[in-house]
């Protein structure tokens, strides 16, 4: 097998550059430091295209060139971003709205206003349960998601439109391909139960909800809902930080995480790739949905955004739209860039990595070269072969399956249905049905893990610390990693229990009406 993951980072440029078949003639003197206004969350108008320069996340108006910062005299991924991670203009860029209108989110935007208007949530036929319904949003989600995804990987492992892959030397590899095609099917089959809930929720009268007379009848209402456009822009960027790094924590990593690590070298179908319990912590990004604006389409807008923006941001290449060399030093070095380029969490948290250099000065963080942690080509590629179908789980990862993707929302999905008395389990005058089966599904596969992890370990609590909380172990408690963690919590878990609650709940129970009271 060829070395399929990224370049040699050890290796001095000059030789990478050897082997970069569409580097130019390169300079010995280091890429020169980039203006801030050449930055590609903040494409600011400039040559050809004048305003639209940067428009809809076009570079030149092309949805295939590198952004502006890329030297292209380098090995691609070779350029320092640290000049791009400053957070100065995250605020105005938000302000400005450019964070919409001259990025990525204005193409998904518009995906979304498509399957709102020619696939609309039928809240009539959600009344009962019937499969006509949930199929129709399952043909919408897959339709969007593989068309989508598909798009990405056709254009760019088929037809070649990129120039510039992260890692010249890749063998494309049919089985790993399965393997991510394989989850990302469980994910828009799980997006699809999250819309089904949902919708019966609003349905039934569990959640009051804003209808499209409301919204397009009166100013107010389209005031909303084209607030909402930005917002959820907005959230997705926060959320994406709190809920990746929590699952990056040890006990969550093992049975939970790892399994979207294994591709090192990244293609578009590895974006959704994930654990089915990583799409429950990060489909929870709809949080916003259930307690401040209960919009179906602020609702489907989330969706939308949580199944395709990982597409091109896994390409692997550097020069095609929303190019992420960002998140790919995360798959090619772990514990490193756990946000996006957006708000600079990383940067004041010293997980920030900035190229493909590993011995690069910027990464602060806990994860470095040693002679047990090998950051090499060789174990990159090696990691990399487990993004196969034919892999075997060992018994405390069988365990966890079983329970927490298994079990759990089987028991839920039996209490709502009132099956085999599975609604009756309760401790009167207590804890409802709805308490403990919410509970069971959102804060189960935390304390599985737990369990899990420090039953498999050898003497677990010589360092707690260091078996269940690797790699964030050094920090704080009571600093960054409580800060980290509560927030983490509160927005992946949280909402879990919340709509979990709100479907087994009678209507006028649910978060909603606690909040805000009435029906
Ligand atoms: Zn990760
Ligand atoms: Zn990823």
């Amino acid at each position: 097998m060829a070395d399929v993951a990224s370049l040699a980072v050890a290796e001095p440029a000059a030789a990478l550059r050897q082997r970069c078949p569409d580097a130019k003639a390169a300079p010995a003197a280091p890429p020169a430091q980039l203006k801030e206004s050449e930055t590609t969350e903040n494409m600011q108008p400039k040559n050809k295209m004048g305003k639209l320069q940067g428009f809809a996340g076009t570079v030149d108006g092309s949805f295939f060139k590198q952004p502006p910062w890329v030297d292209t005299s380098m090995p691609p991924g070779m350029t320092s971003q640290a000049p791009q991670i400053n957070g100065k203009k995250v605020l105005r860029n938000y302000l400005n709205l450019n964070f919409l209108v001259y990025s990525p989110n204005l193409v998904w935007l518009s995906v979304a206003l498509f399957d709102y208007f020619v696939f609309p949530y039928d809240l009539e036929a959600a009344k009962t349960w019937a499969s006509n319904w949930i199929a129709f949003r399952f043909f919408a989600n897959f339709l969007i998601v593989f068309g989508y995804f598909g798009f990405w990987h056709v254009t760019l492992y088929f037809l070649e439109w990129g120039k510039r892959p992260f890692n010249p030397n890749r063998a494309y590899k049919i089985s790993k391909v399965v393997h991510n095609m394989f989850y990302t099917f469980l994910g828009v089959l799980q997006w699809t139960l999250w819309e089904a809930v949902f919708m019966h929720c609003l349905a039934t009268g569990r959640m009051p909800y804003v209808t499209d007379a409301e919204s397009f009848g009166t100013s107010w209402g389209l005031f909303r809902f084209v607030l909402t456009c930005g917002l959820v822009a907005i959230w997705r960027d926060m959320h994406f930080y709190f809920a990746h790094r929590f699952i990056h924590i040890k006990f969550l990593y093992k049975y939970v995480h790892s399994l979207h690590h294994r591709n090192t070298d990244v293609e578009p179908f590895s974006g959704l790739c994930m654990h089915p319990i990583e799409h429950l912590l990060y489909f929870a990004c709809c949080g916003p949905a259930l307690y401040v604006y209960a919009s179906p389409f602020c609702f489907m807008w989330f969706g939308v955004h949580l199944l395709i923006s990982p597409a091109a941001s896994h390409s692997g290449y550097e020069d095609n739209f929303q190019s992420d060399q960002f998140h790919y030093l995360h798959h090619r070095f772990f514990e490193c860039n756990y946000g996006t380029g957006g708000i600079p969490y990383d940067k004041w948290f010293g997980t920030f990595r900035d190229s493909l250099d590993v011995n690069t000065k910027v990464y602060k963080g806990a994860h470095v070269a040693s002679a047990d942690n090998k950051m090499d080509s060789k174990s990159a590629a090696a990691a990399d072969t487990k993004a196969t179908l034919k892999g075997s789980l060992k018994l405390d990862q069988v365990m966890y399956n079983a329970l927490c993707y298994m079990l759990f929302p089987v028991m839920v999905a039996g209490a709502s249905l009132k099956l085999h008395g599975l609604d009756s389990i309760s401790i009167p005058g207590y804890v409802s049905n709805a308490q403990i089966m919410a509970f069971m599904m959102s804060a189960g596969p935390l304390l599985v893990g737990i369990t899990l992890l420090g039953m498999t370990s050898r003497r677990p609590f010589a360092n707690p610390r260091l078996t269940f909380l690797y790699p964030f172990h050094k920090e704080k408690l009571l600093g960054a990693f409580g800060f980290n963690a509560s927030i983490s919590f509160l927005v992946t878990a949280v909402p879990v229990y919340h709509l979990s609650h709100m479907l087994l709940s009678e209507p006028g129970e649910a978060v909603y009406f606690s909040l805000y009271g009435g029906r």
